[in-house]
């Protein structure tokens, strides 16, 4: 059983119903809808669409909605593209029409304030940059110091400007507005700098209707949030390494490094952790990896990441079916080789006298010293299936959950798989699910369940780990609900 996560950008190469299912059916365990693309309508339609293929192939996928934020992105350009050669002029305007050789609009606050003369100017993931030569009235003009394709709507950075925009503006809540009608898992929040920006976007959910259900991923993009990560990482269920603007903010050299400080600091807290762009670039055109991005793929497992993430690649690739089974096949040959120990170590508890922790790490320990096929959890709010996947146990984690918004959620951690149960189980009921579970595809043939329990009550902080073991009359050769890969 594949324990990395794979989580897919819906686009127009993947969001019809059968190309959803066939991602569902490659190995895709979560789905991202990036609204800096399309329509509203278009936005609806697709987490209608998504929910419809999810319950018709029995599969509770995350559905992450990832919101533009502060981004600058240029305008509609004539014919969607355009080729900027080295050495010529493009002015960046406020002229809503569409652009072309000679200029874009681009939507800038403070405009004229934001770019000074030498300031750098990238577009899209950094490929094409531009020099700012001038700045007037609702001008910037540039030269282009490295040439390339441009598209429509394209993200602009400028990374020496500061702009203080809220990281969870006017757009973006009218854009989760639309998907809280329709209902999504995760809200991915652009460009956070800081805690607070977390927290803004946390109040706003939690004072709308099914808001409060709704995680949170910090997008870690900008040079800023790497220094305020600790405060980030308290109020986020999780984050991501963005290293497409990631890779502008920080010298690109040392962005692998960051990387690995961001997973290691995520999972040490208990948060899980995504690793997004341009994994398998190549593939927008091409049916395998190179050598580079399959070793960086394995090395974000190895890294201890818990999900990676397809952006292009199956948003608008040639070829986003074989994009995922290749994480998957990647991710498959290299989980064996990775070391849980030195992340284990870290993982810290928060609250006082850390007794979460202490049972989590209990129910691991125990689990590895007798073999267990997997250990079994029942969890409330997730929480502490996420708490013992952080240990990076090296069986499975089987979280049993009566509600269906926390297994979706679920399906972004590492290790574990969710299955349903009744929501106030005494111990004698969940012992009985367990043995239910001997059954799931993909488990070790042999070996007992651990399972963790809150005792003598329902409802009571897990407290208690105890051994299932195979045989019993319930033994389960029977079906289990919820596929398992
Ligand atoms: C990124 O910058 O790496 C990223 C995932 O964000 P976006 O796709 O919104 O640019």
């Amino acid at each position: 059983m594949r324990r990395t996560k794979i989580l897919a950008t819906v686009g127009p190469a993947t969001d019809r119903a059968d190309r959803l299912l066939k991602l569902l059916e490659s190995g895709t365990d979560a789905f991202r809808i990036n609204v800096s693309h399309g329509t509203s309508g278009e936005h609806r339609a697709t987490l209608r669409r998504l929910y419809q293929v999810c319950r018709r192939a029995r599969r509770e996928a995350a559905v992450v909605v990832d919101v533009q934020g502060p981004k600058l992105r240029i305008g509609e350009l004539v014919g969607g593209t355009v080729r900027l050669s080295r050495g010529a002029r493009w002015t960046l305007d406020k002229e809503p029409a569409p652009g072309d050789e000679h200029r874009t609009f681009v939507e800038i606050p403070s405009f004229e304030q934001a770019a000074r003369r030498g300031d750098p100017v990238f577009l899209g993931d950094g490929d094409v940059e531009l020099s700012v030569e001038s700045t007037g009235p609702g001008t910037i003009e540039t030269r282009v110091v490295s040439g390339g394709v441009v598209r429509s709507h394209q993200g602009v950075s400028l990374p020496r400007a500061r702009l203080r925009t809220a990281a969870f503006g006017p757009k973006d809540r009218a854009d989760t507005a639309l998907a809280l009608e329709e209902g999504f898992d995760y809200l991915a929040l652009s460009f956070v700098r800081d805690e607070q920006d977390v927290l803004a976007a946390r109040r706003w959910l939690d004072a709308h209707p099914g808001g409060r259900s709704v995680g949170i991923i910090a997008k870690i993009e900008r040079a800023e949030a790497l220094g305020a990560i600790d405060g980030i990482l308290r109020s986020a269920d999780g984050i991501m390494v963005a290293r497409g603007d990631l890779g502008i903010e920080v010298p690109l050299a040392r962005l692998a490094l960051e990387q690995k400080m961001l997973v290691r600091k995520a999972n040490a807290a208990g948060r899980f952790s995504i690793v997004a762009t341009q994994m398998l670039l190549s593939m927008l055109t091409s049916p395998r990896p190179t050598r580079a991005e399959a070793t960086d793929v394995a090395n974000a497992v190895l890294d201890g990441a818990d999900a990676v993430m397809l952006s292009e690649e199956s948003a608008v690739g040639q070829y986003p079916f074989e994009a995922v089974r290749w994480l998957d096949r990647i991710a498959r040959a290299t989980e064996v080789a990775f070391d849980p120990m030195p992340g284990r170590a870290m993982v810290r508890s928060r609250e006082p006298g850390g007794a979460e922790l202490s049972v989590a790490r209990a129910a691991v320990n125990l689990a590895e010293n007798v073999r267990a096929r997997a250990i079994v959890t029942p969890t409330h709010s997730g929480r502490t299936a996420r708490l013992i996947a952080a240990l990076r146990p090296t069986c499975p984690v089987l979280a049993l959950s009566s509600s269906e918004s926390v297994r979706r959620r679920l399906s972004l951690v590492r290790g574990v798989r969710s299955f349903p149960a009744v929501a106030e189980s005494d111990l004698q009921s969940l012992r009985i699910r367990s043995l239910e579970l001997f059954g799931v595809v993909g488990l070790a043939p042999t070996g007992p369940m651990v399972l963790t329990a809150g005792y003598p009550v329902a409802g009571r902080p897990t407290n208690l780990v105890t051994l299932v073991e195979d045989g019993g009359p319930r033994s389960g050769k029977r079906s289990v609900q919820g596929r398992v890969r």
